[in-house]
């Protein structure tokens, strides 16, 4: 088959516009997949997790304070009520009781005041844990934000330079004649249509053609397609 120096550039630039296009699609796919993303995502579900525990053990802990206080509230009640009871009996035996009592109260209060002080230590370091997970995650989310963000970004201008490739391959086509479009067609479903000869190499198969199948292609005239023998594409020499 014949095809002009300028038809055999035509189709090589028909050729280029396709690579491109399919580069160009398959960033698309791979973007679209947000597998560049999934190590973020399990950092962002690993700590969503770690901040529900981190909850729970401040909600623990703030509920043993808040019991430990209710305690404490109580054996101060019963200390005021011996109190007020001390200062109206007249009866000796029941005042010594009453101490008595009082003393028992006295360590149970100290008791309960180094156990709150202890909770208290408790529910400053839930506190701290809940604050520090509660900032990694709102870190995760934000970096996740804005890289599904750009990466939306990016699909799109990809999108938009797909439009305009994909236009400009309609027109390079029409420019060619529907014979050739035809060979093209063909060549280009069974591997890479056309390629420039280099030196002796083929640049779409990349193997360098032996002294007799140089010599045959050179001896071609310029107007006439050759063909690659390994790969089976145009070669424009
Ligand atoms: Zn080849």
């Amino acid at each position: 088959m014949k095809a002009t120096e300028t038809q055999q550039a035509d189709l090589l630039s028909l050729a280029n516009l396709d690579l491109q296009i399919s580069r160009s699609k398959a960033a698309i796919k791979n973007l679209s997949t947000g597998a560049q993303f999934a190590d973020l995502r399990e950092a962002q579900r690993n700590l969503a997790a770690k901040l529900i525990d981190a909850r729970n053990a401040l909600d623990s802990v703030d509920l043993e304070l808040k019991r430990s206080e209710t305690d404490l509230e109580l054996v101060e009640q019963r200390i005021a009520k011996d109190e007020a009871r001390l200062n109206v009996t007249k009866n000796a035996k029941d005042a010594q009781g009453i101490q008595s009592e009082m003393e028992s109260l006295a360590r149970r209060k100290s008791d309960l005041e180094d156990l709150e002080l202890a909770i208290l230590d408790q529910y400053e370091a839930a506190k701290a844990v809940f604050a520090t997970v509660s900032v990694d995650k709102a870190a995760i989310d934000e970096e996740l934000a804005k890289g599904e963000e750009s990466n939306e970004v990016e699909i799109m201008k990809l999108r938009s330079g797909l439009d305009l490739l994909t236009n400009d391959r309609a027109q390079q086509a029409a420019r060619i004649s529907a014979e050739l479009i035809d060979l093209y067609e063909k060549k280009a479903s069974r591997g890479v249509p056309i390629a420039r000869l280099v030196g002796r190499e083929c640049g779409a198969c990349r193997i360098s053609l032996g002294a007799t199948a140089f010599n045959e292609l050179e001896s071609l005239a310029r107007d006439e397609i050759a063909t690659c023998p390994e790969c089976q594409a145009i070669l424009v020499r």
